[in-house]
């Protein structure tokens, strides 16, 4: 398998100079031969396997030889800034150097800098002359990265620099996550504390830790550590649009305890399987009103044992990730002998109707029944009592913001992620959302009331809090106005069904008058992790027009 055209190309230090187009181009074609070969029911051989991805890494080492080395990246200063940070590696709970990077930064350039006890930086600029009598502004991004690679690259996350490249108008890593979730954020507020002649009042620049498994900075940030009235966080993803709520969350678990039993003589066992369902972030999917597995199998079950009485269950599994909308499942149902016919006619007629009802967002939906071999039972009352907690708990959006300026945006919702039954035990784990705190606790007490009324043990954890909307926020409606002004057109104002450090802050610095926004990025937590290059002078021009108009104190 020969590299086309590579001879043609020209040779300076021993290295191909190639542009990113064509090294895609290469890499096109060469996974489209890899791919056909597999379509095709070859024997791929292992010769053929390394050849390719021998083809693929000369292909990155060729771009690594061809990058950041021009003028595209614009504001230079923020760029200057991301492409040091990229030299240091900083996974989620491992940000010890980039915690000294920052610390020798801001007291190298004479800035008061401070490490919290948990890890956290504040770096405190004074404000430019004119403008001291102005509101102090925190600038917030966390300083960890989500670390992940393709499986050919070979990369240490905790000792190599990530190496970046130019295509088209993306900013790109070799091979592995970018960093740009959220080091373009830091890489932001090192430009302005390393700006001159920039006009803005008091500034905090904010650098919180480990945001991506636990929020475990921001939740562990005293409530003297930031002193500012106003706090812009930078870790958005989509420019234009401004953040001013989020959800809280957290998780209610129940238990069901029994014996298994022998099933009656004569019984036929009947094992149920759904897959293909769309599935999703149980935050930032629920308003789609897709399909869960668990809500679909539990309501055949519950007219199952309703319809034939003496109808026993055996398995119920479905469900992984707290966060994710169970897409698959299966049960074991054992019915007298002369009932399974009709179950089986009765699971046809089921699953059209539910196709029916999904028609719209889920229409890969897989259903298969088949015999299953004889086993032990879960004893009748807790199955029973199980099943008709299923039916009766509430799953989805449970209600609507109540801000028209959030347009319709899901407020408070709930997802059932996972089900398993085992030896003496049915565990059901459950996650609830919203975006007002009050509603969060409603939420979890409905889920819980339905549980406990069937006799199960019901735990919720503590979860993470909520950032609530304020009508009235005066940091909100600048960034709207300084948004028309500079750019012409209104900028989309939201609120997210998920959780944000701002959630955390909220509940620590009531007072604080917050937004969030930053630069588009895209697969965000992928080794396809790209920044849309032009955005972050957007984002940057904002800034600085919000900072020069901050209200006085
Ligand atoms: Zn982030």
């Amino acid at each position: 398998m020969a590299i086309p055209a590579m001879s043609n190309m020209p040779l300076i230090n021993n290295v191909f100079i190639i542009s990113a187009a064509k090294v895609n181009k290469i890499f096109e074609k060469q996974e489209g031969f890899f791919g056909n070969l597999k379509e095709n029911g070859y024997l791929c051989t292992r010769k053929k396997k390394q050849q390719f991805y021998y083809i693929r890494t000369v292909c990155y080492k060729l771009q690594f030889n061809n990058i950041m080395s021009n003028n595209e990246l614009k504001p230079q200063t923020v760029f200057e800034q991301f492409a040091k940070i990229n030299q240091i590696p900083r996974p989620s709970k491992h940000e010890e150097q980039m915690i000294e990077y920052l610390k020798n930064w801001g007291e190298s350039r004479g800035l008061d800098t401070r490490v919290d006890s948990v890890g956290n930086v504040i770096i405190r600029k004074p404000a430019t002359p004119g403008y001291e009598d102005r509101a102090t502004t925190i600038l917030q991004s966390h300083m960890d990265m989500v670390c992940d690679k393709l499986v050919d690259i070979e990369f240490d996350f905790n000792h190599d620099a990530i190496q970046t490249y130019i295509d088209g108008e993306w900013l790109k890593a070799k091979g592995t996550t970018l960093g740009a979730d959220d080091g373009i954020g830091c890489a932001i507020e090192l430009a302005i504390l390393d700006s001159q002649g920039l006009e803005h009042g008091p500034i905090e620049c904010v650098f919180t830790r480990d945001e991506e498994t636990g929020l475990t900075g921001a939740e562990g940030m005293k409530d003297d550590f930031m002193t500012g009235d106003y706090l812009i966080n930078l870790d958005s993803e989509d420019e234009g649009e401004i953040f001013v709520s989020c959800a809280g969350g957290r998780n209610t678990q129940a238990k069901f305890e029994f014996k298994r039993e022998e099933a009656p003589a004569g019984f036929f066992f009947l094992r149920g399987q759904l897959k293909g369902l769309v599935g999703g972030h149980s935050g930032d999917d629920i308003n789609k009103r897709r399909a869960n597995a668990i809500k679909i199998l539990g309501r055949f079950i519950f007219q199952t044992m309703r319809r034939y009485d003496g109808t026993r269950l055996a398995q119920f599994h479905s469900g992984k990730l707290h966060n994710a909308i169970p897409r698959d499942g299966e049960f074991i149902i054992a019915v007298p002998n002369d009932l399974k016919e009709n179950v089986r006619a009765d699971w046809n007629v089921f699953a059209a109707e539910v196709e029916d009802e999904f028609h719209v967002t889920d229409t890969q939906m897989q259903w298969h029944m088949e015999s299953a071999e004889a086993e032990t039972v879960i004893d009748t009352q807790v199955a029973r009592q199980f099943i008709w907690a299923l039916q009766a708990v509430d799953n989805g959006i449970y209600a609507i913001c109540q801000d028209e300026a959030l347009g319709g945006m899901v407020e408070t919702s709930s997802n059932i992620a996972s089900v398993h039954t085992g030896d003496s035990e049915i565990n059901i784990l459950s996650s609830q959302r919203s975006n007002v705190m009050s509603n969060l606790d409603n939420m979890c007490a409905t889920i819980q009331a339905v549980f406990e009324l069937a006799g199960a043990k019901v735990v919720s954890s503590d979860g993470y809090p909520a950032w609530k909307m304020r009508p009235d926020s005066k940091l909100t409606r600048l960034a709207v106005e300084t948004y028309r002004e500079l750019f012409k057109k209104d900028p989309i104002v939201r609120g997210i069904h998920a959780g944000l450090e701002c959630g955390l802050f909220s509940e620590r610095y009531p007072q604080l008058d917050m937004v969030s926004f930053g630069p588009t990025l895209r697969f965000v937590h992928t080794p396809d992790e790209r920044l849309h290059i032009p955005t972050v002078q957007m984002v940057w021009d904002h800034l600085l027009l919000i900072l020069k108009n901050i209200p006085k104190k």
